[in-house]
């Protein structure tokens, strides 16, 4: 098989799926075949070949792609052609896999059903009625239904876990730092990390080790080793100490605690120990990460102002009603309710009640994961409260919406990296575990996750 055949199967899956599923908003056609064709001239020779040699990929469109239309599922960008690559597509390209085309999400990763795309909603292969999830469901979806071999997603607040879990493959938020950021459209600086959507454990080691570590081009990528992730895979869990919180079987879905409760059966069977403990804010995160977010997201935002980059309002008054018009012209309301509410909430006066409280809550809630990392190796739990829901049954209540994400914004806040694996159907949709580690103790989770899978 060469690789421009892997390619061409990829490109014939895209047609016959993607009309239904619609994960891809640009697709990279030429690029990919003449990328593939350079890679199986290379084969003939006795070149040494990259960790990722000839995987088709697709990305998250929030990450920039040099010559290729990098939109973030909005009107404000949906003529906006980058002059650089963001430093994972660069690996990536090192790691020579061929990319496929850019992904569709939540306009500005703004989102949990990625209904807020402006262009169109993907709808999850298991069943087109219902939604994929978000922000990354484009990346998810096209996993799931063979439309690329892996992908990259983004996660803020769980858009990686929790569209992974959807969808029924796996998706790894790393620590954050671990992931060099520079080249990712900022939603909230603070939070924002990249990480890998995989069909399989392992491939989710590989692609980590090809786009994980220190970038002098991101300030806050972390200066730390980058570890053998590969190696982690021993399948050895006996010993493993594992918390599983309370707080997280909560009005959950029966049987998504079902499902779980199974895993953890199975882990107990290979030599595991399990104890319930408390991670007692957990109940305030999602208040606390939605006033970070959304203010980290009003100043981020303030880039888009119809000069610099994107689409720019036809015939303004003034200088202000270009700010104004391109603003109101190329934003959809999720975001605006966004900008609005961080806006609100930096503002004087408010700022101490707000914006300073929610800082305060986000350091209880790092506390509780480091007091329980003093006596465990790993946190476990559902990823998503439920499994995938119809399109459009939320949309109206951003509230309902917001509340999906209560159990991936507490690992976000604290910056620990977390993974999703399917464990299980409940209706014959997915369900995702979700494995939680201490900071830069990537190689734990995906051991878990791959003596479990
Ligand atoms: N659903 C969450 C939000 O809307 C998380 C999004 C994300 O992780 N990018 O903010």
């Amino acid at each position: 098989l060469s690789v421009s055949d892997l390619v061409k199967e990829a490109f014939v899956k895209i047609r016959e799926y993607d009309g239904r599923i619609g994960a891809y908003l640009t697709l990279n056609e030429e690029g990919a075949m003449a990328e593939a064709a350079r890679l199986d001239d290379k084969l003939l020779t006795n070149e040494s070949q990259g960790l990722l040699f000839g995987l088709p990929v697709g990305i998250k469109d929030n990450m920039v792609t040099e010559g290729l239309r990098t939109t973030c599922a909005s009107q404000f960008l949906s003529n906006y052609d980058p002059i650089y690559d963001a430093t994972v597509v660069t690996k990536l390209k090192q790691s020579e896999t061929v990319m496929l085309g850019k992904l569709n999400m939540d306009e500005f990763a703004m989102g949990g059903s990625n209904e807020n795309s402006s262009f169109h909603p993907v709808r999850n292969p298991w069943d087109l009625s219902r939604v994929p999830g978000g922000s990354s469901g484009g990346s998810a979806a096209a996993v799931a239904a063979g439309e690329a071999y892996f992908t990259l997603g983004s996660d803020t607040g769980g858009s990686i876990r929790q569209p992974a879990s959807y969808c029924g493959v796996v998706g790894l938020k790393p620590t954050y730092g671990r992931i060099s950021r520079y080249g990712l459209v900022a939603f909230a600086s603070s939070l924002d990390q990249i990480g890998p959507i995989t069909k399989n454990v392992e491939d989710s080691a590989y692609v980590l080790q090809a786009i994980a570590g220190h970038d002098p081009k991101d300030s806050t990528s972390a200066d730390v080793e980058v570890p053998d992730y590969l190696s982690a895979l021993t399948g050895e869990v006996a010993g493993l100490k594992i918390a599983v919180p309370k707080e997280y079987l909560e009005g959950i879905e029966p049987q998504v605690k079902a499902a779980v409760l199974e895993v953890l059966r199975v882990l107990e069977g290979l030599g595991a120990v399990w104890e319930e403990v408390s991670l007692p804010h957990t109940e305030y995160a999602v208040a606390a990460y939605y006033l970070l977010a959304s203010s980290e997201a009003s100043s981020n935002l303030s880039r888009f102002d119809g000069v610099r980059y994107g689409v720019r309002a036809d015939n303004p008054g003034n200088l202000l009603d270009l700010y104004y018009d391109s603003r109101s012209q190329g934003f959809g309301p999720e975001v605006k309710r966004r900008i609005m509410l961080g806006t609100y909430a930096l503002s004087s006066g408010y700022y101490d009640a707000y914006y300073l409280k929610a800082q305060k809550v986000r350091t209880l809630i790092k506390q509780d994961f480091d007091q329980t990392f003093e006596k465990f190796d790993v946190i476990l739990g559902p990823t998503a409260p439920t499994t995938a829901f119809p399109l459009g049954s939320q949309i109206d209540d951003p509230l309902t919406m917001y509340l999906n994400d209560i159990l991936t914004i507490p690992v976000s806040l604290a910056g620990v990296p977390a993974l999703s694996v399917p464990c299980g159907f409940a209706d014959g949709l997915p369900v995702g575990l979700q494995i939680i580690g201490k900071p830069f103790d990537e190689s734990t989770i995906l051991r878990v996750a791959h003596a479990y899978e």
